[in-house]
């Protein structure tokens, strides 16, 4: 890689990494200095992906973009920081509006991507403004909506706004909800929730809850939960989403549209 001679690269398991279980071993590009490779695909903590198992190059930001600290009022928090710092840390600070990261998994990164979130809370609600190699953005340039985001280069921070004061009650009833969720490994939900209705519901309907193929499931627990009850596959991931897609379509005309994120050069 000609523009990057000292570039440091990670050997990382992504099965290990990626919460639903699942991926090959592959060299990823640490991004050190705000430089990276055009082509570089890039992941955060792995919560909301499903790896094949024949991948572009990936690339990762290494832990210098995980910090938090108070500045001219506001709160900066580097894009590679765990939501549960965050949580911590606003404990910690008494400052309140982000209760909702309790017990979310993946990085701020991610999050803001994903514009991440919990019934009414997003992440990009108390955003103010984030960094990319092009400078600052506020939030009000930036496309957002229910899960999706027009954010289409690497996050390296984020300023948000800090209010008083942290809600421990609410915290618990976010924690409450996290346990219903199935425990079986899985990138959270597997399909955006359509206007007006519900994925889970949908696939309920149509008779895929606890259906399984091979080791992977949509989860008896929760239909929306695509779950590894062991050595799930790639594969196996992809013929459930796929049936679930054209179950939901020919009985209702929906078009359930993923919200885990596929990673793979053929697909
Ligand atoms: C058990 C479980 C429960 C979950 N519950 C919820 C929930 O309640 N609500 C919810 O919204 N999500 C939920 N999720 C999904 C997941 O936690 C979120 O999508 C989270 O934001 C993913 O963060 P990550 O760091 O793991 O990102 P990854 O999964 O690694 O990446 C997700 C996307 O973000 C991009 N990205 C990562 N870092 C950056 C960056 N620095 N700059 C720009 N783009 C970046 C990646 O390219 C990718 O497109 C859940 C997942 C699990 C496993």
């Amino acid at each position: 890689m000609a523009s990057f001679p000292h570039a440091r690269y990670k050997t990382i398991d992504l099965a290990r990494l990626s919460s639903i279980g699942i991926g090959p071993v592959a060299e990823v590009f640490m991004i050190e200095e705000e430089r990276y490779p055009d082509d570089g695909y890039l992941i955060g903590a792995a919560n909301n992906i499903l790896f094949g198992n024949d991948l572009p190059p990936l690339m990762k930001l290494s832990k210098r973009y995980d910090f938090i600290h108070i500045r001219d009022g506001l709160l900066h928090i580097g894009a590679a920081t765990p939501g549960g710092k965050i949580v911590s840390f606003c404990k910690k600070h008494d400052i309140g509006g982000f209760e909702f990261l309790s017990r979310l998994p993946g990085t701020l990164g991610g999050m803001l991507k994903m514009n991440a979130g919990l019934k009414a809370y997003e992440i990009f609600n108390p955003l103010v403004a984030l960094r990319t190699r092009h400078g600052w953005q506020i939030k009000e340039t930036i496309p957002h909506a229910y899960r999706t985001t027009g954010i289409d280069e690497v996050v390296f921070e984020a300023s948000f706004v800090m209010k008083n004061a942290f809600d421990t009650a609410k915290m618990a009833v976010f924690e409450k909800m996290r346990n219903n969720q199935p425990a079986d490994p899985s990138a959270g939900s597997a399909f955006k929730n359509p206007p007006g209705d519900y994925a889970g519901r949908l696939i309920e309907s149509v008779g895929l809850k606890g259906y399984r193929i091979g080791d992977m499931a949509f989860s008896g627990r929760h239909a929306n939960f695509l779950v590894n009850l062991g050595r799930g596959t790639f594969d196996d991931a992809v013929s459930l989403l796929t049936l679930a897609q054209a179950r939901v379509f020919n009985r209702y005309d929906i078009r359930l549209e993923r919200e885990i994120i596929v990673v793979a050069k053929h697909y």
